[in-house]
């Protein structure tokens, strides 16, 4: 069969991946002059089964409300006249009670759990190096309030298979001696061993190079700008080709995996996709000293940040700000990374080597993604990964590439469009 898909960030290059070694003829249509220039960029670096707990939880609204307006806030709303954003909002808190909370991080569990085996598969059969440590992941807590309230979705998430294990300061820091320094501060941390980190980028642009030399072809510099349907279905992707020209490019099935802008092309041909865009930040800081510097890659839970270690680089990411497609840097909200991290680790990196980046996470109000078909026949869905694109891209090409193939993944998860109530209502 022949599928075109859209967008070459981690999620849409790994469909592609999967698509052409189930042998369909595979087209990936990319604006960008390569793979993974947005979102897929400069993330945090984390293949975290462990952080399935989504923002929407029983205690975001009181926290939120706490954070309104303050610069430094890791989840900033800045409240906008745009009716996408109020319905994100709304939603977002329908999904915060116990029960839902519970659900999805069922959910991300389930698909997390499922694309590290595909990660830790596709990694061993293809050679890919991208600075991967295999060292797990260490959730520490700096408030005591923070801790406690970790302790009931980290013993749910060890009753779902990800053993997500509680330990104590001397324990943390036998496993990541670098966090010497807080260790008194330390209320307490969780230790996932299974996870991993790695650098997304040089993940997925050496993952389309090994595809387009399988046959994928990557056409780089090509602008989406319409889907043209006709009665129910899809028939071709209006595009400005590389060249600038108009062009309408054909298969026999379309992905849409184009991260936060998947919204604004679905809308145009009546799909409405609860995704909004939530701008974070990096910091990337060279290792000045490698003894002060972490390797075990972690997640400050109450700041709402992640440090992954990238050789001599440290990656640390965080913050998120629901303000439209922006992707200006805040300053205010850069320097809040760094101050935390040499406050954690000081003397590894000094701040005025930091360089800084911003991205727009595909956010849904549950964090779940769309993965599966559309209600317009020939479309396939990929998108809405949320803060957790890096974790779930692997399983989700992987997953939708069987669902193409008219095969049911091996995963418990509730795939769009093939009978499942909940999800058919999210996109219908
Ligand atoms: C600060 C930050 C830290 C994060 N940390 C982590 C982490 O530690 N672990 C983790 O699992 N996840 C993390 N994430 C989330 C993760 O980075 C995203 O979920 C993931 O990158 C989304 O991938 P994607 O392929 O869906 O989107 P993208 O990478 O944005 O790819 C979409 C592609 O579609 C293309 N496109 C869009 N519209 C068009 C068009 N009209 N025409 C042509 N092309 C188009 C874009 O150019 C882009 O290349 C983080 C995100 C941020 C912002």
């Amino acid at each position: 069969m022949k599928v075109i898909v859209m967008g070459a960030g981690v999620v849409g290059t790994a469909t592609a991946w999967y698509l052409s070694q189930a042998g369909h003829e595979v087209t990936v249509l990319e604006r960008n002059s390569g793979a993974a220039r947005e979102t897929s960029f400069g993330n945090g670096g984390q293949i975290s089964v462990s952080h399935a707990e989504p923002w929407a939880n029983p205690s975001a609204p009181l926290k939120l409300l706490k954070w309104l307006g303050r610069e430094d806030a890791p989840l900033l709303f800045r409240l906008r006249a745009d009716p996408d954003q109020w319905r994100w909002g709304w939603k977002f808190l329908l999904e915060c009670p116990t029960k839902r909370s519970m659900h999805n991080m069922k959910q991300l569990l389930n698909l997390g759990t499922y694309s590290r085996a595909s990660l830790q598969q596709l990694r061993q059969e293809t050679g890919i190096d991208y600075d991967q440590l295999s060292k797990g992941i260490l959730h520490y807590y700096t408030s005591k309030k923070e801790f406690d309230l970790a302790l009931e979705p980290a013993r749910v998430m060890r009753e779902l298979g990800c053993e997500r294990q509680v330990i104590d300061p001397d324990r943390v820091v036998e496993l990541e001696p670098a966090m010497a320094s807080i260790k008194q501060r330390l209320a307490g941390a969780t230790y996932t061993s299974a996870d991993e980190s790695g650098d997304v980028h040089k993940f997925t642009t050496a993952l389309a190079d090994k595809a387009q030399a399988a046959g994928v072809r990557f056409r780089y510099g090509v602008r989406i700008q319409k889907l043209r349907t006709e009665g129910n279905a899809l028939v071709g992707v209006e595009v400005a080709s590389e060249t600038g020209m108009y062009e309408v490019a054909k298969a026999d099935a379309y992905v849409l995996a184009a991260g936060s802008f998947s919204p604004l092309l679905a809308k145009e041909i009546g799909i409405k996709l609860d995704i909004y865009p939530a701008k974070g930040y990096s910091a990337t800081l060279p290792v000045l000293d490698a003894a002060k510097a972490p390797s075990v890659s972690l997640t400050d839970d109450e700041y709402k940040l992640v440090f992954s270690r990238f050789g001599d680089r440290l990656r640390i990411a965080g913050t998120a700000e629901l303000n439209g497609y922006g992707l200006a840097l805040n300053p205010v909200r850069c320097e809040a990374i760094v101050r935390r991290t040499l406050e954690v680790f000081p003397g590894m990196s000094r701040p005025e080597l930091a360089s800084y980046w911003a991205g727009l996470r595909p956010a849904t109000p549950g964090n779940v993604p769309y993965i599966g078909k559309s209600k317009v026949q020939g479309l396939y869905l990929n998108t809405g990964h949320g803060t957790l694109g890096w974790t779930h891209g692997c399983g989700s090409g992987r997953a939708l590439s069987e669902l193409i193939s008219g095969r049911r993944p091996d995963v418990d998860f509730q795939f769009c469009g093939i009978g499942d109530k909940r999800a058919d209502a999210m996109w219908s």
